[in-house]
């Protein structure tokens, strides 16, 4: 074993490190290049021990997307003398890669660095189990129904409700409202506040919100950001307006501050309320654009208020 970087005599060392799942290597710091990489090396890569030592390319043996930044992490590492541990794909002799741990301890000498020893550690399986963990994860996202914040439907859900709430109001010809609810400067609530503690208010205007209507077939949904919507089905222009205010009346018992708003010293919403009977041709996205318009004009009139509209078919 050329160099061994233990004194000659430790053998019995020599034999531990060799018998370990963890691979020990040693890099000379002036040449940068290896002077000993354990025997596991070949299992587990197929290079041979011998083919890594005195070698300047050692570099091509790990995956050219993790090269740059392992090499000056490492190198930056080492020189100010931290110990330290780097995660990057090593090729394998036949092509292949395995993700590796690098743990590596930098010895120095006289104040200057002399080498760096370490250890290999095949983490690949861990890396599949993290990666299939995120894969799963993505997955559930896509399939989920209902918002990870709020724990209320989400915009996934609300399409799937409101395309059959929607045929079945064109069927029956029974009007069907909507209401849409947006938080009253919200931006400035982040700001005062924190995103933190911006979360927890839209749980629990979420929360609030969700008490304002009972009945089987109502439904709500956070639409996105600081913004909610009822679906009411089989529900009249006079219904909607009660929901609408017990909406308001819900928000301002849960009496949350805001400091920067310019309508209350509570936080509050703004309503947009439409009531339609949609004819055969109508298109539910265009039912949900004119309801926008309404929040929008409320906004416009001073906010903390609702406005209401009814359209034809
Ligand atoms: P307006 O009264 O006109 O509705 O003003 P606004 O500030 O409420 O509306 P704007 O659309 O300007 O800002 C919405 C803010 O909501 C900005 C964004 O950072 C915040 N927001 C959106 N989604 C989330 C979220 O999930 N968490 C937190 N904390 N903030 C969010
Ligand atoms: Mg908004
Ligand atoms: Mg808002």
């Amino acid at each position: 074993m050329p160099n061994f970087p233990l004194e000659p005599e430790s053998d019995v060392y020599k034999t531990l490190l060799e018998s370990t799942k963890a691979i020990p290597w040693r890099i000379d710091w002036d040449t940068m290049t290896f002077t000993y990489v354990g025997p596991q090396i070949e299992a587990l890569l197929g290079w041979t021990p011998q083919s890594w030592v005195g070698i300047n390319d050692w570099v091509e043996r790990m995956h050219p997307d993790d090269r740059d930044y392992v090499v000056e992490f490492c190198v930056t590492q080492s020189q100010a003398g931290v110990d330290h541990e780097a995660d990057y794909r090593a090729l394998t002799k036949d092509g292949g890669y395995v993700w590796i741990r690098d743990v590596v301890h930098v010895i120095r000498k006289d104040g200057k660095v002399e080498a760096l020893v370490g250890f290999m550690f095949d983490i690949s399986e861990r890396k599949a189990t993290e990666e299939h963990l995120l894969q799963l994860q993505k997955q559930l996202e896509e399939f989920s129904f209902s918002d990870g914040l709020t724990g209320i439907a989400n915009r996934r859900m609300l399409d799937k409700v409101l395309e059959r709430e929607w045929a079945q109001a064109q069927r029956s010809q029974k009007p069907i409202s909507l209401i849409l609810a947006d938080i009253d400067y919200f931006k400035q609530y982040n700001d005062c506040y924190g995103h933190m503690k911006g979360d927890e208010c839209l749980k629990r205007v979420a929360q609030s919100l969700s008490l304002a209507a009972n009945r089987p077939l109502d439904f709500i949904a956070r639409m996105g950001g600081e913004e909610f919507i009822w679906v009411l089905p089989e529900t009249d222009a006079a219904s909607a307006r009660e929901v609408a205010n017990k909406c308001q009346q819900l928000i301002r018992q849960a009496q949350i501050p805001h400091e920067r708003s310019q309508v209350s010293t509570w936080l509050t919403v703004s309503l947009g309320v439409g009531t339609m009977i949609p004819g055969q041709q109508a298109h539910a996205l265009s039912f949900v654009e004119k309801v926008d318009e309404l929040l929008y004009l409320a906004k416009h009139n001073g906010r903390k208020r609702a406005e209401y509209g009814q359209f034809g078919g």
